[in-house]
């Protein structure tokens, strides 16, 4: 497991020096390590070099990590596919959603929140690479959405995400994190976090105003195959 703490040395440092080469602090860009897959110890032996920031996709693989995890100060960030049957156990396990695209959920999430609970820290994920296979909410249809959730008391707004085409070129890839931020900026005031950026992309995304990475391959090295 010190292998997850020299890649999580190597990753910060890598994020660290984007942050300088394109103008901005680096303590502003910071780092969601995407768990999926990954065993519990693999997580354990994260936060032992220092991370305390986790992302998840599914919600039973999450669950049964963070039983196994009790004993730590973790944040849980959701970044998986929100199916309507599992919207209350995820307003009560994690601490931030990146991926609400609708107002049924958005909703949902809302009245779920424990009452005892700091309102639930959401992004809205945008289809920005407009693809019929992803999700996220079409740009078009975002300020509508802004709206709504800025109704619901349980929910805290803070900013958008986006998974965008994968682009081999890094000119490509600012595209399309670029048009996020300017969507952001549109719908603006208060959308200042933006979830851009993979092990693949993330120097981009942070030269376009990234304020969480989401990396997993970068910080855990490839992942197990799926069960
Ligand atoms: C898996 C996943 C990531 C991390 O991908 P890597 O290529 O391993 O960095 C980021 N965001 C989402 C939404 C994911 O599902």
């Amino acid at each position: 497991m010190n292998d997850v703490a020299a890649r999580l040395a190597a990753v910060e440092t890598a994020i660290a020096e984007a942050a300088r080469r394109h103008g901005r602090d680096a303590a502003a860009v910071r780092l969601v390590a995407v768990s999926k897959r990954q065993p519990a110890a693999a997580l354990r032996a994260a936060h032992a070099a220092g991370q305390r920031r986790f992302g998840e996709n599914y919600l039973q693989e999450a669950q049964a990590k963070q039983e196994a995890l009790a004993d730590l100060d973790l944040e849980w960030h959701f970044i998986g596919v929100i199916q309507g049957n599992k919207t209350a156990a995820i307003a009560e396990r994690f601490d931030w959603v990146h991926t609400v695209d609708r107002a049924r959920i958005a909703t949902r999430l809302n009245d779920q929140r424990p009452a005892g609970r700091a309102p639930l820290k959401v992004l809205l994920q945008v289809n920005i690479s407009g693809e019929a296979s992803k999700g996220g909410v079409l740009p078009a249809e975002l300020p509508a959405l802004v709206a709504q959730v800025r109704g619901l008391p349980q929910l805290d707004l803070r900013g958008l995400m986006a998974l965008p085409a994968p682009h081999a070129d890094p000119a490509a890839q600012r595209a399309a994190f670029a048009a996020v931020a300017r969507l952001a900026r549109e719908c603006g005031p208060g959308l200042d976090e933006l979830s851009i950026g993979t092990s693949d992309d993330f120097a981009s995304a942070i030269a376009e105003g990234a304020t969480l990475v989401r990396l997993g391959t970068a910080v855990f090295g490839p992942r197990p195959a799926a069960a």
